[in-house]
């Protein structure tokens, strides 16, 4: 098994304090109530020739995995200059969709802008996923590579379940270059560094760079991912983690129809001369996600969809291999892999606090399914909007009050409500073996589009849920009744004593 692997999975995984991904971060997952930042050294990945790691992996699957391939835009970026000691209207830490996204959109009522990230121009390295009216409705469709006009669930070896709901693969680059371009257009500045600190003062804030360089601005916001750099937690954190390995390969051939993408495989007769691993899988169960692109070339993910404590990678990777086996997936050679490591509910961040947040460091992945880039960018533009109807021509209010109108505008009493929801979502997920998941996945897919479709995309508030719940309920078998009544009434007490409590 290759050094990243092993980073990802006892380093952090095995402790997961707030869990992050990636092959490029360095930044120590956790610190969740000091302003400081520690930085933990990478992992040594050392090179055999061009482009193939060292280090011997276990598996002939793994032999394929390529390098990681960081490839960057190619933009000349205006650069913030620190001698001038300019305080800008706004800084953003983290420039991944949520952070540019914010970033475009308030340099586009002119105010000033300061990006800081550690590559700008990197091309963000994971493979985004989501339903094709969500891109529509913010006229993003020319920002997906690939649709399917619908997709499928195979709920176990008899049955199958045709979702006609077209899904789309986002076009990295393109959605990136988009907000890049817009960016520099509207006089974005960039600052290519890591922030390590920030310094409140009354009316302003001071971002210490690893670089050393100090930036000044009347607004922070923190788009840090799930590195979750600046904005602060005081409750525990204990999130689910969504863990899966994914490959973007060019296969002998597969078995999948190309117009369609395979949004959850819960087979498991690939396992059937494997007890332990079906043991296992049957205990705590990972699914295919599977983007078939053509005859011979498709995108491939193991995922565990939530667990507590995650799944380890080498066991998603192992379950990975037995199903492609069985499924006759011959794979020639790997584009890209992925690892996917996804904090799911668990608290929200302190409401409000001086640092405005966005994206998954402000609580913003759904609960019960790791699903965030389309709700974050249409969640874009209120905090874009707040921002600059306090901060733009009157300077009316400033420091606390300011950040306090923007967090209300983000966390609105019913998204607060919706989430709960959500969490209460996952905490049933979180108990059910196989079986059950199974039982759930075959009620939720028969319920009406605009229940499963709301529920998915985050449409539905408490009312609406409330019959959502009632529905699902419905359809679900006597077996998964009980199930549902026998594992989801804690939850549900748990739930129902959050929302009393949360108060406007
Ligand atoms: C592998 C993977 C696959 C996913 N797939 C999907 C999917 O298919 N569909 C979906 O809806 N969601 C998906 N998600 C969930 C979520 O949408 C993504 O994590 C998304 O990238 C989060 O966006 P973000 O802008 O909040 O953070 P990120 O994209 O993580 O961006 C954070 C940025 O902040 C920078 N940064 C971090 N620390 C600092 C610092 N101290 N100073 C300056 N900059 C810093 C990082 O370098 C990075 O550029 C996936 C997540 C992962 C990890």
């Amino acid at each position: 098994m290759d050094t990243l692997l092993k980073t990802h999975n006892k380093l952090e995984f095995l402790h997961p304090l707030h869990g992050f991904v990636e092959k490029t971060s360095g930044l120590s997952p956790s610190k969740p109530h000091s302003h400081e930042l520690k930085f933990v050294p990478k992992k040594p990945n050392l090179k055999l020739g061009k482009n193939f790691s060292l280090k011997a992996k276990s598996s002939a699957l793994l032999e394929l995995v390529p390098e990681t391939k960081k490839e960057n835009l190619d933009f000349e970026l205006p650069m913030y200059d620190p001698s001038k000691g300019l305080v800008v209207d706004l800084a953003i830490v983290g420039g991944g969709p949520a952070g540019l996204a914010v970033a475009q959109q308030v340099s586009a009522a002119g105010l000033s802008v300061c990006s800081i990230d550690p590559s700008p121009k990197l091309i963000w390295p994971n493979n985004y996923g989501v339903w094709v009216d969500e891109f529509e409705a913010m006229d993003l469709l020319d920002c997906l590579d690939t649709t399917w006009s619908g997709a499928v669930v195979f709920v176990n070896e008899k049955s199958t379940k045709n979702l006609g709901r077209p899904y789309g693969r986002v076009n990295r680059r393109q959605l990136k270059s988009r907000m890049m371009q817009k960016c520099i257009l509207n006089g974005v500045k960039f600052h290519q560094a890591k922030v390590i600190k920030v310094i409140h003062e009354e009316s302003k804030s001071l971002l210490i760079c690893n670089d050393g360089v100090t930036i000044q601005a009347a607004v922070v916001l923190d788009a840090t991912g799930f590195s979750r750099c600046l904005v602060q937690y005081d409750k525990p954190y204990n999130p689910g983690y969504q863990v899966a390995y994914g490959i973007l390969a060019e296969v002998e051939e597969h078995p999948f129809d190309v117009n369609k993408m395979v949004f959850m495989d819960w087979r498991d007769s690939h396992l059937d001369n494997n007890r332990e691993l079906k043991e296992r899988n049957s205990r705590i169960p990972t699914f295919l996600y599977a983007m078939p692109f053509s005859s011979n070339r498709i995108f491939l993910e193991e995922t565990s969809l939530v667990a507590r404590p995650g799944l380890s990678m080498e066991d998603i990777q192992e379950r990975m291999e037995a199903r492609l086996r069985h499924l006759g997936i011959k794979v020639k050679s790997i584009e890209e892999d992925e690892h996917c490591v996804i904090p799911m509910g668990g608290p929200l961040p302190v409401l409000p606090q001086r640092v405005v947040g966005i994206g998954g460091t402000a609580g913003m992945v759904h609960p019960s399914t790791g699903y965030m880039v389309a709700r974050t960018l249409a969640a874009a533009p209120i905090v874009a909007d707040s921002i600059v109807r306090y901060l733009g021509s009157e300077k009316s209010i400033f420091g606390n009050d300011l950040s306090a109108e923007v967090w209300k505008n983000l966390w609105p009493i019913e998204r607060r409500r919706q989430r709960e929801f959500f969490c209460f979502g996952m905490d049933i997920l979180l108990k059910l073996d196989l079986e059950g998941t199974r039982r759930f996945f075959d009620a939720f897919f028969d319920l009406e589009p605009r229940y499963w479709h709301g529920f998915l995309s985050s449409r539905l508030f408490l009312p609406e849920l409330l019959f959502f719940g009632l529905s699902l309920f419905s359809h679900a078998s006597n077996t998964c009744r009980i199930e549902i009544m026998g594992k989801g009434t804690l939850p549900l007490v748990r739930m129902i004593n959050n929302l009393v409590q949360d108060r406007e």
